[in-house]
């Protein structure tokens, strides 16, 4: 007997619609069903329509009125829509609970958006029942809906005791209930009275005159909260009146007096000049300030809690309402616009975490460009989105937002930092040691100073563009003056290790012109002692022997050599800003290394078989040259016994000369503590590592300076005395023999 929608089963019972899929929803969706349950499809149901997405730029409509007026009739008339209605022949409920559905009509002049909510009809019989729901439907229609319908029939209009005076109150002190919290938005709404059956008879100013008369009546009977003692209703509500003849008996009329209504769904605007209790609202209903500036996509969530707290019977608060669903709403946004940010950020992070922990540091492409893109793409669609909201609320979720972003972001910037931290002072270390080695190979003598210095601006420049192209232009942490610094000082430390490294090099190569220096002259020297007389072949007449001052000379050379060996280094050193401590350090190095030269040079000559060489050379010219130089020819008278002895004797004196480093004259030992000087204050323990002890200098070594300089031991000495003896013995033999050959010749 129904000519329900196919989605509602007769037997009362509605399946929750919307759940087999959006095919559904063509007669709308079921808010609040019959149970006082709400139902959460509603969201769907909006997206379903587009409506979600329409911001502030839709409408709310309600409407209310005894059962069985032709409610769901005119509004299935008016908007296209198709709601339940009552069979004629039958008088039974149709509309169970809230039904909502979008405008379907495409008439041109009306809004975008129009949504319409059916509410459930008090049925006059049946009252005591129903108040409760009329009372919870009202308030739920008031805080969403900026229309509300009220259907009457004519020959009611005037009966003060009818169910739509009791209808009225109640919306009437709802309203009182629900605005009185809501003083700052002073919410309006239009009541809009639809009078059906309309004869004509009576002129619709008369029938509106009545109706204002009573509700006047109403509002006056209301015991209204403390402070709204003398508000009128007007504070609070517009009205609008239409009349309609009787669908049955006047169906074209009918028709034609709903098609003009439906022009009326417009958005409106309020004339200055236009009595409000005269308007007919010709010029649309959907003044501006009548919208409860709920956003779309909030109004599923908004309506729920709305009648959550209705449901529970607890005082509805709409600013708080709305908060709480900014708060829900702004959380949704920026979970949503994170999506799109996690999607560029993601990336990056995971690249800089892998880089981090193998500690193979790479710059991130583009860092600023794309973070700049995530921050402020965020940022937009949150302010689009979520900027409809509570303003409170929205600037605190906001900042709540930036935050979060901003600590990933500048993780980012910091690890970005680092690396080119990392990267830059070894690219500056590389860098400068591969010209100084492209400067070695060339042989010419390159500027270490000049090529740290334009390595270092290199390295700078680098650091900061990198440093630039990941930042965020006009973020606070988006800024690197403290890491600029710090990486400036590791720069200069890494400069500063690198003259070190470069000082040693020097030193080196100071190091090794000094031992060829030593080789040679020291070389010289010894080589003289092969000639009894100084100089090798025939000793020059009166020439002195060269083998008192030797060690002089040695010392002499020695420190001349070392002299200018330092001048050089010192010199150089200088030229790549070394400080006069690097300098001083540097010098102390080399006086002790070319001791250790000098020593082991005076080592070689003196190892055993270039000594014995040696002295039998000595011997040998001495035994075998006259005093004129002139080689003997040995005949038996000569006294052959007394010159090998005297040779013999002269030789053997060399053996203690030669065994310790001293000065002729005053048989000290060198100067070498003196000469080294005290360790410089500036050595550091990487200075001294490669460094021999010396005796006499280092104290610790427990060795003296006379230990240091003794060039042969006791039994060295020994056991060279008797080795040479027996060669000068050979020699004398020889002698011997060949004055008797020449005898016999
Ligand atoms: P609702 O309960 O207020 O939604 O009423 P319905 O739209 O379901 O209609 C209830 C009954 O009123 C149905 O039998 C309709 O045919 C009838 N009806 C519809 N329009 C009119 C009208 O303009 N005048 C009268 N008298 N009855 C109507
Ligand atoms: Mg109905």
């Amino acid at each position: 007997a129904l000519t329900a929608p196919t989605n509602m089963p007769v037997n009362g019972h509605f399946a929750s619609v919307g759940q087999n899929g959006t095919a559904n929803f063509e007669h709308g969706v079921q808010v609040i069903d019959e149970e006082k349950e709400f139902n959460s499809d509603l969201a769907k149901y909006l997206q379903f329509t587009k409506v979600a997405h329409s911001g502030f730029n839709y409408h709310v409509i309600s409407v209310f009125g005894s059962q069985s007026t032709g409610k769901s009739t005119l509004l299935n008339a008016l908007f296209k829509t198709d709601f339940g209605v009552m069979h004629e022949a039958e008088r039974k409920q149709t509309t169970k609970g809230i039904w909502l559905s979008k405008n379907k009509s495409t008439t041109g002049k009306m809004s975008d958006n129009i949504l319409v909510m059916d509410v459930e009809g008090t049925d006059g019989r049946e009252r005591g029942e129903d108040q409760d729901f009329e009372r919870k439907s009202s308030l739920f229609a008031l805080a969403t809906s900026e229309v509300l319908m009220v259907n009457i029939w004519e020959h009611q209009v005037g009966l003060y005791q009818g169910a739509n005076m009791g209808l009225l109150k109640t919306v009437f002190e709802v309203n009182l209930q629900l605005f009185l919290k809501d003083k700052k938005s002073t919410s309006r709404s239009l009541l809009y009275f639809v009078v059906r059956d309309f004869l004509g008879t009576t002129p619709l100013q008369n029938l509106r005159n009545t109706l204002m008369q009573d509700m006047a009546k109403i509002w006056q009977s209301l015991s209204k909260p403390k402070g709204l003692e003398n508000s009128s209703i007007d504070d609070y509500f517009d009205f609008a009146f239409t009349a309609l003849p009787h669908k049955l008996y006047q169906p074209e009329q009918f028709t034609r007096e709903v098609e003009k209504m439906a022009t009326r769904f417009r958005d409106g605007h309020r004339d200055a000049r236009r009595d409000p209790l005269k308007s007919e609202f010709e010029n649309g209903v959907f003044l501006p300030e009548y919208h409860r500036r709920i956003p779309a996509d909030g109004f599923s969530h908004y309506a729920e809690g709305v009648w959550d707290q209705i449901v529970e019977n607890k005082d509805l608060d709409l600013p708080t309402q709305q908060e709480l669903l900014a708060q829900f709403r702004c959380d949704e946004i920026s979970r949503e616009v994170m999506v799109a940010f996690d999607a560029l950020v993601l990336p990056l992070e995971t690249a800089q975490a892998n880089t981090a922990r193998t500690g193979e540091f790479t710059l991130l492409a583009d860092l600023g460009k794309v973070m700049t893109t995530a921050r402020s793409d965020a940022v937009t669609a949150f302010e689009t989105e979520a900027g409809r909201y509570h303003k409170g609320v929205y600037q605190r979720k906001r900042t709540e937002l930036e935050t979060k972003m901003d600590a990933r972001l500048k993780a980012l910037f910091t690890g970005q930092l680092t690396a080119a931290h990392k990267l830059g002072v070894e690219g500056f270390s590389n860098a400068v040691s591969s010209e100084v080695k492209a400067g070695q190979k060339k042989g010419a003598s390159y500027d270490f100073a000049e090529i740290v210095k334009t390595q270092k601006k290199v390295a700078l420049q680098k650091f900061d563009s990198a440093a630039k192209a990941s930042a965020i232009a006009g973020l606070s942490w988006s800024t690197y003056t403290q890491e600029l610094t710090l990486y400036q000082k590791e720069l200069d430390k890494v400069s500063a290790q690198l003259r070190k490294d470069e000082m040693r090099r020097l030193a080196t190569r100071v190091e090794r012109w000094v031992r060829s220096k030593l080789t040679d002259s020291v070389g010289l020297e010894f080589n003289a002692l092969g000639s009894g007389r100084g100089g090798t072949g025939a000793p020059e007449k009166g020439a002195q022997p060269v083998e008192k001052g030797i060690w002089d000379r040695i010392w002499v050379l020695f420190t001349k050599t070392v002299q200018e060996a330092e001048t050089r280094f010192a010199a150089r050193a200088q030229s790549f800003d070394a400080s006069p401590e690097e300098v001083e350090v540097g010098i102390w190095r080399l006086r002790r290394k070319a001791w250790g030269v000098l020593r082991a040079k005076v080592d070689e000559e003196m190892m055993e078989g270039n000594l014995l060489l040696k002295l039998r050379e000595n011997f040998e010219d001495k035994f075998r040259y006259d005093e004129e130089g002139v080689p003997r020819i040995w005949r038996p008278t000569d006294d052959i016994e007394g010159l090998y002895t005297k040779a013999r004797e002269s030789t053997l004196q060399l053996i203690p000369l030669l065994s310790k480093f001293r000065h002729s004259e005053t048989g000290s030992p060198p100067p070498l503590d003196k000469w080294i000087g005290h360790q410089p204050a500036a050595a550091t323990a990487a200075d001294e590592e490669d460094l021999t002890p010396i005796g006499g200098v280092d104290e610790e070594e427990g060795k003296s300076l006379e230990e240091e300089t003794t060039i042969l031991n006791e039994a060295k000495r020994q056991d060279l005395t008797v080795r040479f003896k027996k060669a000068a013995d050979g020699v004398y033999v020889e002698a011997k023999r060949s004055a008797i050959g020449g005898m016999t010749q």
